[in-house]
């Protein structure tokens, strides 16, 4: 295959010209100023289009069926031009395997997943993986990480109060003690925490990930006066990566512009796309990336933080989230569409912007898909009431 005469976005190269790229094998085999198609070649015209690696999405629910958050991987994630996810602890030690079997290994959509240290994982809608003790068990997540060494990429754990009932310190100990000793990072899940986030941020080493990091609920990376806490500042110097993880209740757009003005930057731009958020505000990864734009943001950097800073944060990066020659033949084209958009946060604040990021195409393993936003920005139209 031969995309032909976009714009390459690709930071981890430093790279951001008009370029040729070719695909065979699965692989990414050249890029450059003038590639002439092979007898044979799939020939994709890029001209106009963004091509960027395959986006990555560190935080999605994608565990449909067993999880009450769970969205199909492939029309929600794939078709809106997300090659990769990272399902962020749908699963745990208990029910991963059925995870494997009946959707990631059926599923088109790359998903490396991050196990929940509650053995469970995300089931139930009204008792928290982590209100039973017995439910936090290294032991036997350490296991499961080790049988499925080949996906398994971190630890996750969600302490709001309503999750983690009286258990919150074992439950954040127990997910380190974990993510260390299977040489993993760990995802950590803020916002209505019983503890403070100071006492979190202290715990979190390299590479580990704070996401919600633009939550606007109780315990945010703004203290009280709205500057940036110095535990905050202290975790991003020493390399934890802040994670956007957008959600139905977890992102603002008020914290997030404070929070810029202070350079806090997110590492990485995700959507936690579920069955909560799917409809509305979050839609897909494209638009959260739109609404980093409109932040201010510059384009290298939103792609930046879909691209290279995920795959970092998976220990992929070479075969994922670059179009370096010997990369994974993960493509998206993206069309930067100009025009009056508005974009609303997970409180419901809106924010006007001049332009907007739309997927239009998808390679996934060296075959190319269409690809859209989720569903036209309009309203639904209100229920009737009738079956149909
Ligand atoms: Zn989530």
């Amino acid at each position: 295959m031969l995309i032909q005469g976009g714009t390459v976005l690709d930071p981890a190269q430093s790279l951001h010209a008009v370029r040729d790229v070719a695909l065979a094998g699965g692989r990414v085999t050249a890029v450059a100023e003038h590639l002439t198609p092979a007898p044979g070649d799939e020939v994709i015209d890029a001209r106009g289009l963004d091509v960027t690696p395959g986006l990555i999405d560190l935080h999605v629910h994608v565990f449909p069926g067993a999880s009450h958050y769970g969205i199909e991987p492939d029309p929600h994630c794939l078709a809106t031009g997300t090659t990769t996810v990272v399902d962020a602890g749908s699963a745990g030690a208990l029910t991963f395997p059925a995870f494997r079997k009946y959707v990631i290994e059926v599923s088109q959509t790359r998903i490396l997943p991050f196990l929940n240290i509650g053995a469970t994982g995300m089931l139930s809608a009204e008792v928290g993986e982590l209100e039973d003790v017995r439910f936090i068990d290294r032991g036997r997540a350490l296991a499961m990480i080790e049988a499925h060494r080949d996906l398994i990429r971190g630890v996750k754990v969600r302490l709001s109060r309503e999750l983690v009932g009286a258990n919150v310190r074992v439950a954040l100990s127990t997910a380190l003690e974990t993510a260390e000793a299977a040489g993993l990072p760990l995802m950590v899940h803020p916002g209505d925490t019983p503890i403070p986030l100071d006492d979190i941020l202290r715990e979190l080493r390299r590479g580990d990930v704070l996401t919600h990091c633009y939550h606007g609920r109780e315990q945010g990376v703004l203290d009280e006066r709205g500057r940036v806490r110095a535990q905050a500042r202290r975790a991003l110097d020493r390399g934890v990566n802040f994670d956007v993880g957008h959600g139905v209740g977890s992102f603002a757009f008020a914290v997030a512009r404070a929070a810029l003005a202070q350079e806090l930057r997110p590492g990485t731009i995700s959507s936690d796309l579920h069955v909560y958020n799917v409809i509305r505000p979050v839609f897909d990864l494209a638009t959260t990336m739109s609404k980093f734009l409109a932040l201010g943001l510059g384009l290298d950097d939103v792609v930046r933080a879909t691209t290279e800073m995920p795959a970092r944060a998976i220990g992929a990066l070479g075969e994922l989230g670059t179009l370096a020659p010997g990369a994974a033949a993960d493509v998206t084209l993206l069309q930067f569409d100009s025009g009056d958009v508005e974009f609303a946060d997970a409180r419901g604040e809106k924010v006007k912007a001049a332009a907007r990021l739309v997927p239009v195409r998808v390679v996934r393993n060296g075959v190319a898909r269409p690809a859209g936003l989720q569903r036209p920005h309009v309203p639904p139209a209100p229920f009737s009431g009738r079956p149909r």
